[in-house]
């Protein structure tokens, strides 16, 4: 009989979740079994387990995903970094898998909007090979996507947050050009937030000021290099954007990452940008975000506003050295202030919802 593995499995689009055990699958060319060590929720895990967003059924959510290889398929030989690969080594891969051949792939330069894009986390696993998701014993890594070897150093959970969170916040900064001594408001405390202030941070960026609506967020968010803590929850919008002045010269910020996926922050925020900044919008995952603004802001600040989506391979590669690179100056350990089992998952999208927590951790 075949070897089987254990998954949580979302049945039912009202957020069902029961165990399940499928049959390991042969690896194809290409392809890698890894043995899933840590998975941690993301915020998208949630809008998919809660309804807000549509997932094909039967599903196994979790796609921050740090694994160990427990075999690998003919031609497997390199990570993306061109570092050998082995049975045994412990991987972090892209959310996607993408095809390499078609239009976005390679004309538009957005492989994570590919003609023919797979995602961990948000396929169905009701056809073999079942093991598409984090919230389980296992992952089918498929060729389309880009394995990095983690350094022995780096600890999972360290690690596990890297394929999505951060490399979305790089992707991010990137796209707005986040410079050195430039000042930026990051809008949202979360785990985005987070990774946006350390990068920041380590860009050499001057005023790092994040704003959120809860005390503990923000108390815990200052260690990593934020400058400027803004509680907004009794502030209204004068005097949110005259505490943006106060600390920019009268100017505004150069830039702002959206990070808490509250659409109305959106207006706010260019109001809180200087003459020709740049808004890079990344917490909005879900559909009908709707936001009213006044198109003359735009013009009139001649502003950017970026929408960002998920991330390039190389923002992933980024995203480890940052974190091998940083991890003794930032606490980024911290971040996973919960840990659960496989059984558990649902208590752990419940932890998530709330807010109470940073990041909730499966530990298969
Ligand atoms: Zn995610």
């Amino acid at each position: 009989m075949a070897q089987m593995g254990r998954a949580a499995v979302m049945t039912s689009a009202d957020g069902r979740i029961e165990m399940r055990e499928y049959p390991l699958p042969d690896v194809a060319e290409g392809c890698i079994l890894a043995k899933v060590n840590c998975c941690t929720i993301c915020g998208s895990d949630v809008h998919s387990w809660a309804g807000s967003r549509p997932v094909p059924l039967p599903i196994i959510l979790g796609h921050e995903i740090v694994g160990t290889i427990v075999r690998c398929g003919p031609g497997v030989s390199h990570d993306c970094n061109d570092t050998p690969l082995r049975v045994g080594d412990r991987i972090t891969w892209t959310l996607m898998d993408s095809c390499g051949r078609c239009y976005y792939c390679r004309i538009a330069g957005l492989p994570m909007k590919c003609r023919h894009l797979k995602k961990y986390g948000h396929d169905s696993c009701g056809q073999p090979p079942h093991f598409l998701g984090g919230f389980s014993e296992y992952c089918y890594i498929t060729p389309g996507t880009c394995c990095f070897k983690l350094p022995d150093n780096l600890p999972d959970e360290v690690a596990a947050p890297a394929n999505c969170a951060l490399s979305t916040v790089i992707a991010a900064w990137e796209a707005v050009g986040l410079s050195p001594f430039e000042n930026v408001l990051i809008q949202g405390a979360g785990a985005l937030g987070i990774y946006g202030a350390a990068l920041a941070r380590h860009y050499g960026c001057n005023r790092i000021i994040v704003s959120d609506i809860l005390d503990h967020r923000l108390d815990f968010i200052k260690n990593f290099g934020v400058t400027d803590l803004l509680n907004t929850n009794d502030m209204n919008q004068e005097e949110i954007i005259d505490q943006i002045q106060a600390v920019t010269e009268g100017k505004g910020v150069d830039c702002i990452l959206e990070s808490a996926g509250i659409p109305d922050l959106i207006p706010l925020g260019l109001k809180c940008l200087r003459k020709g900044g740049r808004y890079a919008e990344v917490g909005c995952v879900f559909p009908r975000a709707q936001f009213q603004s006044d198109a003359f802001d735009l013009v009139s600040k001649m502003i950017t506003v970026k929408g960002v989506h998920n991330y390039d391979a190389r923002h992933l590669h980024k995203a480890v050295h940052f974190l091998h690179a940083t991890q003794d100056r930032f606490p980024f350990h911290k971040i996973i202030t919960h840990r659960i089992q496989l059984e558990d998952v649902a208590t752990g999208l419940n932890i998530a919802k709330s807010g109470e927590a940073i990041r909730v951790a499966v530990i298969p």
